[in-house]
């Protein structure tokens, strides 16, 4: 069965990684936001109260210049004067003081904040100074920093929970595998956490299956073996009885006991991709001899294959058996209104598709993954009319995997079951 992919928003993966990141942006949130509605008001009232503070203090001194350059050197502050003691500035990018009250210099030059005040002598001064801006650079510079440093620590958090969810992908690989009928499976263990316990478990878990199955296979296989005898000294014993119903009767149960015996005998020979001999021939007469044999069967067989010879490696009669077994199934669970029974074939690149599609009632989809099970019925109960044991399907798939093919079954959109047979051409 092909594994459907999982919506994104159900990765425990993705969950982590958002939590993560929700974690990030909201820490951002929250440094951004103390800088701004904190740091800054608090920064630029304290730093307005020292500049007032600081020029009404320098203002009743009536500097001159020199004192002013001194002042200027020792705060980053630059000063200008205008008034009856003349003009002088400490730097000669400093604007007229007429240029800043007309408000057209605002920000300009360098960043700088401006405060003009009238003088005890009627004269003005400018103070030009660069705290505010040289805060809020370092300030934007540490939040550029935080930033670079967040999306460092999500990038690393993401590759280490990548590699701390790596049990989780293991075994799901694991899970797939044994969900496949792969019984030879074991989940590498790396860590020693929940995860590693997680996986002793399972791997525990797949050794138990997995001997349960061989015990149960061979339990079956010795049954049989041990069965054969008897049942030909059933069959010699039979025909020293004389004709009737009764005798009859017993044959038939004889030959069903036999034909269930021959089934499992074979499934066994079978395993690990055992007992096929396979030849390169043509694929095409074989399944027109199979047709053939069906044709007068109710509901009909249509058959549509390719005109080209297609070659392929296979043994004739084993494949013979699948096709058989395929066809059998579609006509013993076709309805009396069901349209034919198809047998198709379709090139796809070095691979040919057999195509063997029925009109009956179909698989229930919870039964799809378990159909080639060995004694899976889908109808539990066995009856006259459909009475298999369940073993069809599973020797087909055991002779499609020894000829390294593959077997898969899907329900028809309307109505009916289609199984495909996948083969490479040789
Ligand atoms: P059986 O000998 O019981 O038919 P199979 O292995 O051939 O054993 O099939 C297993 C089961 O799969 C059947 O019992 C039947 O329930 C179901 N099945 C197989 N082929 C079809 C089909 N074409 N339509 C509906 N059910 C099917």
């Amino acid at each position: 069965m092909t594994k459907r992919p999982q919506p994104l928003f159900r990765s425990v993966f993705v969950k982590l990684v958002s939590i993560m990141l929700a974690m990030a942006f909201a820490l951002l949130a929250l440094v951004v936001g103390f800088f701004v509605l904190i740091i800054y008001p608090h920064l630029s009232f304290t730093t307005e109260r020292l500049i007032d503070e600081y020029t009404r203090l320098f203002m009743a001194s009536s500097p001159d210049l020199a004192a002013a350059q001194q002042a200027a050197r020792r705060l980053d502050v630059e000063i200008r004067y205008e008034g009856p003691r003349g003009t002088w500035s400490t730097s000669t990018r400093l604007p007229t003081i007429a240029d800043v009250r007309s408000g057209r210099l605002r920000g300009t030059p360098a960043g700088m904040d401006y405060e003009t005040e009238t003088a005890p002598d009627g004269g003005a001064y400018l103070f030009a100074w660069r705290f505010g801006q040289v805060n809020r650079g370092v300030h934007t510079k540490l939040l550029w920093l935080l930033l670079v440093l967040m999306i460092g620590v999500v990038l690393a958090a993401y590759a280490f929970q990548r590699r701390l969810l790596r049990p989780v992908r293991w075994l799901d690989a694991g899970v797939a595998g044994l969900s496949s009928g792969r019984l030879d499976i074991a989940v590498p263990v790396r860590t020693h956490d929940e995860f590693g316990v997680l996986t002793q478990a399972f791997n525990r878990m797949v050794q138990r299956v997995s001997r349960m199955v061989q015990a149960r296979d061979q339990l079956l296989l010795d049954v049989s073996h041990e069965l054969r005898s008897p049942l030909t000294r059933m069959k010699l014993a039979l025909e020293f009885l004389p004709e009737g119903e009764q005798r009859a009767g017993m044959a038939a149960d004889v030959n069903e006991m036999e034909r269930m015996v021959s089934e499992l005998l074979e499934l066994e020979r079978l395993r690990d991709g055992r007992g096929v001999r396979r030849v390169r021939q043509s694929l095409l007469p074989l399944l027109r001899e199979v047709a053939a044999e069906f044709r007068d069967r109710a509901p009909g067989v249509h058959l549509s294959i390719t005109e080209r010879e297609i070659m392929v490696d296979i043994d004739a009669e084993k494949l013979r058996t699948v096709l058989r077994n395929l066809l059998e199934n579609a006509f013993k669970y076709s309805l009396p209104d069901s349209r034919p029974v198809e047998l198709s074939t379709s090139e796809n690149g070095d691979n040919i598709a057999v195509r063997v599609s029925d009109d009956g009632p179909g698989i229930p989809q919870s039964d799809l993954e378990s159909i080639f099970e060995p004694f899976f019925r889908v109808d539990r109960s066995r009856s006259k009319s459909t009475g298999g044991y369940g073993l069809g399907l599973s020797i087909c798939k055991r002779i499609m995997e020894a000829h390294g093919g593959t077997i898969t079954v899907v329900r028809n959109a309307g109505r009916g079951t289609t199984f495909f047979l996948k083969l490479a051409k040789s």
